[in-house]
């Protein structure tokens, strides 16, 4: 181990200079961010997975109901914005309450979602008022609009569903033994699948896969195949087909929401705010080697325990844990960017908007990865926790960055900040402690079937 000097706290730090192309603010808070980013990408390195988030459920039985149906109906919404594969689509949705009605609120990178969200809500603020045919119609406009809008993901869906079809074909191996039944059910499943991917018109395909009906049957597949392997084409079948039926499925929800809130949706305004683009992450990358990150994670008074817990280190994984913490940390082409969810979080908070029914909800097209739900959990405004998927993504780039000239919203960053540090620590703790086996990453969406129907360890692959 090369000597560096210890660094624990912020005055330790000064030695770190930003690089100079950065602006004075972003200067000044290098050394925040680099205790934030340093145990960040040692985190990342270690396990990125931090298993699925909690969740705040309403306690009051009346309004649990509601809540939820709320709640839901954002996420629905934000999904259907969400109108690229990968995350360069990834919207938020919050309702304020004003006087004149509600107003939605929009995160998003592009103005296609926004103005496709415009139209479903007028679609939905007429449905209260309709009669059942009306309904159906309307159900079904927005779902063949999205699908249009969505068109290129429902296409790459249907081509991996496809491509998970054939392997299953190519392999049709099982982990234990099949009984005669069993297999007539997994050729009628597989029969059923070949069905739905030869489907050319993209709305009658995700129409098919809201109808699919042997999810029992694909479960009990997913047993035979080892419910270990969560990268099995089975799963991907079970995924795929689950994402394509999701057009429907939300808006079924979202149809039967506005008929059971009409006031939810009527005399409805809805505003956007564009999502900051890609940047690089202003943190100072030279002379941070893992050694020295862990100095620096370490308090003054655990100075001594360095070189046992970098031992530690070296030894967890096949692989050099030091050389990819380097790698990683040093990489110039990294770019972060802001997430939604936690960026219309804070417009709500400095604004002080009042929530609709005061439920302070932020709804979001994705689960929150750990940072956000660390972002969530610690923030003063007591806004409800999200779903998580809790996956590390070291280009997680806090909300206020922009905003550091601001001695408020400087406070409140740090306040926050300092807080998540403190947890990401202790979390690595307790993952070099323990010992913990490198986990897959899991998937960064849902399929959105209704896992309470689903044996815990299928759950995991949806
Ligand atoms: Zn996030």
């Amino acid at each position: 181990m090369s000597s560096s000097p210890s660094h624990d706290d912020a005055d330790n730090l000064s030695a770190f200079s930003a690089p100079t192309a950065y602006t004075a603010t972003e200067r000044a808070n290098a050394k925040l961010l680099n205790r934030f980013y340093e145990p960040l990408h040692l985190l990342a390195v270690l396990n990125a997975d931090r298993g699925p988030g909690e969740v705040d459920l309403p306690s009051a039985p009346q309004s649990r109901e509601f809540r939820l149906t709320l709640r839901r109906s954002l996420d629905d919404l934000a999904w259907l914005c969400d109108h690229r594969h990968g995350g360069e689509t990834v919207s938020a949705v919050a309702v304020q309450d004003l006087p004149e009605g509600p107003k939605f609120w929009l995160v998003s990178k592009h103005e296609a979602s926004f103005e496709h969200l415009k139209w479903v809500l007028r679609e939905l603020s007429a449905v209260g008022h309709s009669n059942d045919e009306e309904v159906k119609l309307a159900t079904r406009r927005i779902a063949e609009q999205s699908i249009t809008l969505s068109k290129d993901k429902v296409r790459r869906y249907k081509k991996a569903l496809k491509l998970a079809l054939a392997k299953v074909k190519e392999n049709q191996t099982t982990s234990g033994p099949m009984r005669a039944e069993q297999f007539v059910d997994r050729e009628y499943c597989l029969h059923e699948v070949e069905a739905i991917t030869s489907i050319t018109d993209l709305l009658e395909l995700c129409q098919a896969c809201k109808n699919f009906n042997c999810w029992r049957t694909l479960i009990e597949v997913l047993r035979w195949n080892n419910l270990q392997e969560t990268r099995s084409p089975w799963a991907s079948i079970w995924h795929f087909v689950g994402r394509l039926g999701c057009w429907f499925a939300k808006c079924e929800n979202l149809v039967l929401t506005a008929q059971q809130l009409p006031r939810l949706f009527e005399n409805a305004g809805c505003e956007f705010l564009v999502l900051p683009t890609e940047r690089n992450i202003p943190v100072n990358k030279s002379n941070v080697n893992l050694e020295s990150a862990l100095k620096r994670m370490l308090p003054v008074n655990q100075q001594s325990g360095v070189p046992k817990l970098y031992e530690q280190l070296t030894d967890m994984r096949l692989f050099s844990i030091p050389d990819a913490f380097s790698e990683n940390f040093t990489n110039d082409r990294l770019m972060g960017r802001v997430h939604a969810e936690v960026f219309l979080l804070e417009h709500f908070y400095f604004n002080e908007f009042r929530p609709w029914v005061r439920e302070k909800y932020i709804g979001c097209s994705k689960p929150s990865c750990y940072c956000c739900s660390l972002y969530f959990r610690f923030h003063p405004g007591n806004f409800v926790l999200r779903p998580a998927h809790n996956n590390v993504y070291v280009g997680w780039i806090p909300p206020l960055m922009t905003r550091l000239d601001e001695p408020r919203e400087r406070k409140h960053n740090l306040d926050i900040m300092n807080q998540i540090n403190a947890y990401i620590r202790r979390d690595i703790r307790e993952e070099i402690e323990m010992r913990m086996p490198r986990r897959g990453k899991g998937a960064d969406s849902t399929s959105g079937i209704d896992t309470l129907l689903i044996p815990s360890a299928v759950a995991t692959v949806i």
